[in-house]
């Protein structure tokens, strides 16, 4: 069988499977406790932390471990909401979010908030502009992805970043997809808030952090204990968190340049092998501007609900949309966003992701399945 959802999730690489096993057998003690185990623990959690602060140029004091990018985006929005309600109300984010931002996004806007969710444009790119416009004296936030989870499509969050350099709103970037693959320097992008999560990064799920610009002071979203310097209640997770540490070492600035080419050869061989055997078909988004390791293809006249369950019969695991949306019958709210008036577009997509797991033989595989199954279902006339 052949995985081709690396943006779903990434298989636990055999380091981090190593030093989570290691950990879970020798650091049963608590973080917090002050004798011995507890220290030795303490200790190991630190040196976990500043492994995540060097990533992204963030002190050591500013990353708060969490249960993945879900809670971190939660704890950001809802903090930061309740937080400034006395300055103001208005909030702004994009309509390609991942459902764990929207979903609060719609949540505050139903609870006495504005929210603006800016369009994208056919690359899956908000234009700043939009964002000039949308801001007013009361947007206390504005929320916009690094990648997104889809399309791979990358926000400009640098032009972003200076565009609130000077006004009141705080920034927040939720880079789960991002992370390892795209530098990410908080302090030079001016971001006030990050979320990222360790299953993407072939880490383990249930694990991920906030970046919190240490000048801004928000309440906890958990309360209890007084872990995670008073901010994020909850018995630490040690084995998790050094999973996640190990997993992030993997992610050095060498190899991913090498696999950022790697993956872009494999995009390529996809795309020539459709062109070759004459299939008709688009990009959802702009291969220049998007993670090396994602693609999202619209296969003419092919409905993915009959596609994709087909290629899985065949061995080869690709998706509709995001994870958090598939097995639901909705439509992708990503390429919506992308192609307001071409329905039928969205209902012929493909997401495409590649991981450390595939190599080329594996990739020349999935394009000639692709073009096997798409010439089967057009003579069939689906
Ligand atoms: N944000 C984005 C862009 C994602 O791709 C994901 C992935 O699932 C999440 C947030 C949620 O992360 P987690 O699974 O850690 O809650």
């Amino acid at each position: 069988r052949y995985y081709f959802d690396h943006a779903a999730t990434t298989p636990v690489a055999p380091e981090v499977i190593k030093v989570i096993t290691d950990s879970l057998t020798n650091d049963f003690g608590n973080v917090s406790s002050t004798h011995f185990f507890g220290q030795r623990e303490k200790l190991k959690l630190r040196n976990a932390r500043k492994v995540m602060a060097d990533e992204i140029h963030a002190d050591l004091n500013e990353i708060y471990f969490t249960s993945g990018a879900t809670e971190s985006n939660n704890t950001v929005i809802r903090q930061v909401a309740l937080k400034r309600a006395n300055e103001g109300r208005h909030l702004i984010t994009t309509s390609v979010e991942h459902p764990s931002v929207l979903n609060v996004m719609k949540y505050l806007s139903e609870h006495g908030y504005e929210v603006t969710f800016l369009p994208v444009n056919d690359t899956g790119a908000i234009n700043l502009n939009d964002l000039k416009n949308a801001l007013r004296p009361d947007t206390i936030l504005v929320s916009i992805m690094a990648a997104n989870n889809e399309t791979g499509s990358l926000m400009p969050i640098k032009e972003i970043g200076k565009t609130l350099k000077d006004h009141t709103a705080w920034f927040h970037v939720d880079a789960t997809q991002a992370l390892g693959i795209e530098a990410i320097d908080v302090k030079e992008l001016n971001i006030d808030f990050l979320s990222v999560s360790a299953h993407k990064i072939y880490g383990p799920k249930g694990i991920g952090f906030l970046y919190k610009n240490q000048k801004l002071v928000i309440p906890p979203l958990l309360l209890g204990g007084e872990q995670e310097n008073k901010f994020r209640a909850g018995t630490t997770n040690l084995p998790l968190i050094m999973g996640f540490e190990a997993a992030m070492k993997l992610c050095t600035p060498k190899n991913e340049q090498e696999w950022a080419i790697i993956y872009r050869e494999y995009k390529q061989i996809i795309i020539d092998e459709l062109k070759n055997s004459g299939i008709e078909f688009e990009i959802n988004g702009d291969l220049d501007h998007s993670l090396p390791q994602t693609i999202n293809l619209w296969l003419k006249d092919i409905p993915s609900q009959v596609l994709i369950p087909r290629l899985d019969l065949d061995g080869f695991a690709v998706s509709a949309g995001s994870a958090c949306t598939a097995g639901s019958a909705e439509d992708s709210h990503v390429l919506l966003a992308m192609y307001p008036d071409n329905l039928k577009r969205v209902r012929e997509s493909i997401r495409i992701s590649f991981g450390r797991d595939n190599n080329k033989n594996d990739v020349v595989k999935l394009a000639e399945e692709l073009v096997k199954q798409v010439t089967h279902l057009k003579q069939k006339g689906q």
